[in-house]
């Protein structure tokens, strides 16, 4: 039995999940007549306190729909050099929204207002015009960082001043929320729009939200339209983004205790190089430098667990639902054994 830690989009639908979804009463979603996408919908816009959300087949689309209506080409984009969006959203802000991207270097993935104030161009016809921030939290290539509230209120008041959007990809927020002193309802208040994945640390099979104002959702959906994304029946797999947003929250402080437990243990061991500091879900090490990352990931797959790479000399392990204390405890057990 593997231990998989490549990412926490591998969790399984639990029976208790299964069971909701076999027992989700369902419509035609694009005609809006599906009553559990619905309610799905209007769970996640009162957990923001927005006033509407919209269900998409994944976190890029949701990403990239919220881009498109918050821009208009020309224009550009402000991101950490680290940001989803950018990096791993396949050129999507070119390809769907024809913008320029400003890359910024942050703290870990993390920006700060007085980072986006001074890259943001003057009124000149050289300069594509700054129209929107994307900020990300968790930050995901940061190794899970979370932002600090005060800074995050620092970026808005900005936006708010230069008149640019300002959106949250979200993919782990929940992350972020139950390690930090906001509510969700405070993150909302900060953002024109947030995008949420249903289907990492919280386990659902499928699905993200985009979430934010009427008039923003309205036009969302015009933009899931064209790319494809309107979905029919959907409540079968809504019914499992509502159990999952009901049920698995609070327990993604399990999946943070286990991922420090393996930091500790990890750092002992000779092959490895450093471990980066672990703030949630993502535990990131940098193995010694002569070793082939490959070659290191391969054994540790023939031993039973599987991790990513990520950079050169960089593994990546994320826990979640699907990882229990025995495993981590077997973890520790296989990698004291293996040497390079
Ligand atoms: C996973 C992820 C997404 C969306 O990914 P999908 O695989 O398209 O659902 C977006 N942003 C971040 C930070 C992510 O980790």
């Amino acid at each position: 039995m593997y231990i998989d830690f490549r990412s926490d989009t591998v969790t399984k639908p639990s029976t208790e999940m299964k069971e909701a979804m076999m027992a989700a009463v369902v419509g035609d979603d694009v005609f809006g007549d599906d009553p559990t996408v619905n309610k799905l919908q209007d769970m996640a816009a009162k957990l923001f306190t927005k006033e509407a959300a919209l269900f998409c087949p994944s976190g890029t689309m949701a990403n990239q729909i919220a881009i498109k209506i918050h821009t208009n080409s020309p224009g550009e984009l402000i991101c950490d050099e680290l940001a989803h969006v950018y990096k791993y959203e396949g050129g999507g802000i070119g390809f769907n929204s024809g913008l320029a991207t400003k890359l910024l270097k942050g703290n870990k993935g993390r920006l700060t207002a007085e980072l986006i104030g001074a890259a943001i161009n003057p009124d000149d016809i050289h300069f594509p015009p700054t129209q929107l921030v994307c900020l990300e939290n968790t930050c995901n290539k940061g190794g899970g960082s979370i932002y600090d509230f005060e800074e995050i209120k620092k970026i808005n008041n900005l936006c708010k001043d230069k008149l640019l959007k300002l959106h949250l990809d979200g993919a782990r927020i929940f992350n972020a929320i139950v390690e930090s002193n906001y509510t969700s309802q405070e993150i909302g208040d900060q953002f024109d729009t947030i995008s949420v994945c249903l289907s990492k640390g919280l386990g659902a099979p499928v699905g993200s939200l985009l979430i934010g104002s009427n008039e923003d959702i309205k036009k969302a959906k015009r933009i899931r339209k064209i790319l494809g994304g309107g979905m029919r029946q959907a409540g079968y797999l809504a019914a499992a983004g509502i159990y999952a947003l009901e049920n698995n929250i609070n327990r993604l402080k399990e999946d943070h205790h286990r991922a420090k437990l393996l930091a500790d243990e990890l750092c002992k061991l000779k092959w490895v190089k450093e471990v980066f500091p672990v703030y949630t879900n993502i535990l990131i090490i940098e193995i010694l430098p002569h070793l082939d990352v490959n070659h290191v990931i391969h054994t540790l797959e023939k031993n039973q667990i599987k991790v990513a790479a990520f950079g050169s000399q960089q593994i990546r392990f994320v826990t979640h639902l699907d990882v229990n204390d025995e495993m981590i405890n077997r973890t520790i057990e296989i990698v004291k054994k293996i040497n390079f």
